[in-house]
């Protein structure tokens, strides 16, 4: 067997992987919300890949290339067929360039490439199932074209069509991380329980398995305990920054939290009037620490994150990382800081500010 740079990274810490690539290009302005089809890659490439640089920045491991919803389908959606192939590999192209690039003192990044849920995927229907492979497969021939160092599977919420995804990635023998996203049901849209799917998937052979997307810290952690509890392979730990609950475990049917008067015009919070569920860093660098301390190795942040959250889960479990060096540093502060400097008249109307 090949040497597994991820596996053998994971026994001896932590590793993290910024995911979120779709919010945060479209706050950025690169992206349709709703449609979400990763054209930045083709459109605004140096968008892409400084995005990249600041996850680096802010610690994250993982270049994992901006291929989500960039499958057969989704181009078909939106009539581009034809810009399917390009843009998988300028998105892969880009992630290997920064991957290839780590900054000095930080561990060498691993490029990875990535699929997820396809959305057309039936139960029961071998047809719809087929065509998934196929989607799969050819995405996955690509990111190895382009030198993947490792692959992710992400976001399904059909527990088989999580199995299919790791059977095309174990062909490649390349290492594979496959988490899951269990919607408001708290079980996969096939029946299957969380934890069920995540044993079965670290029998089919994934390095690490785990949940992402979807979910906030408070609704992400208890499943994360079972399943830390019920598998030996590595774990991986992808929430989303957003105040889910036990009434709404999902950021898909939260309501406003306090009667907003400009409500979005489409009739609910997601997935662009989410901001006041917004988690603060130190809610996030909480769910990390307690996610490491369970033993939970392969960690970070799904739609919603932003460098400032990543480096908030390096340094909640002890890293230091180059964007460490602009860490909070309220001392001086003009009106908060303890800097002899600041003038007591100051301190003193902070209070009153
Ligand atoms: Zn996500």
């Amino acid at each position: 067997m090949k040497n597994n740079k991820l596996k053998e990274r994971l026994e001896n810490g932590p590793m993290i992987c910024a995911e979120g690539f779709l919010f945060e290009i479209e706050r950025r302005g690169y992206m349709a919300s709703g449609e979400f089809v990763p054209m930045v890659s083709l459109d605004n490439p140096e968008v892409l890949e400084n995005l990249h640089r600041e996850f680096q920045h802010a610690g994250s491991d993982i270049v994992e290339a901006f291929t989500y919803n960039g499958h057969r389908e989704k181009m078909r959606v939106i009539g581009k067929e034809e810009l399917l192939e390009p843009l998988n590999r300028a998105a892969l192209k880009i992630a290997k360039k920064v991957a290839l690039d780590t900054p000095k003192n930080s561990k060498p990044n691993l490029m990875a490439g990535n699929i997820s849920n396809s959305n057309i995927w039936k139960y029961n229907d071998k047809q719809s199932q087929k065509e998934v492979e196929g989607m799969f497969s050819e995405m996955i021939g690509w990111a190895i074209e382009e030198g993947a160092d490792m692959l992710i599977g992400e976001t399904f919420y059909y527990a088989e069509e999580a199995f299919k995804a790791l059977e095309v990635m174990k062909k490649t023998g390349l290492p594979t991380v496959l988490t899951i996203s269990p919607m408001g049901e708290n079980k996969m849209k096939d029946g299957k329980s969380v934890v069920d799917t995540c044993k079965e998937l670290e029998q089919l052979g994934a390095d690490v398995v785990g949940l992402n997307c979807f979910r906030g810290p408070p609704t992400m952690l208890p499943f994360l305990k079972e399943i830390r509890a019920a598998v030996k392979c590595h774990v991986g730990a992808l929430p989303i920054p957003y105040r889910t609950s036990e009434d709404y475990p999902t950021f898909f049917n939260l309501p406003d939290r306090s009667n907003c008067e400009c409500p979005s015009p489409h009739g609910r919070t997601f997935p662009t009037a989410l901001d006041p569920h917004f988690c603060n860093r130190y809610e996030i660098g909480k769910f990390a620490k307690e996610a490491y301390d369970l033993g939970i190795n392969y960690l970070g942040v799904c739609c919603g994150a932003n460098p400032m959250l990543i480096r908030e889960v390096a340094e909640s479990i002890g890293l230091k990382v180059p964007a460490s060096k602009y860490r909070e540093n309220m001392k001086n502060h003009f009106m908060y800081g303890k800097n002899k400097r600041i003038p007591k008249h100051m301190t003193e109307y902070g209070d009153k500010a």
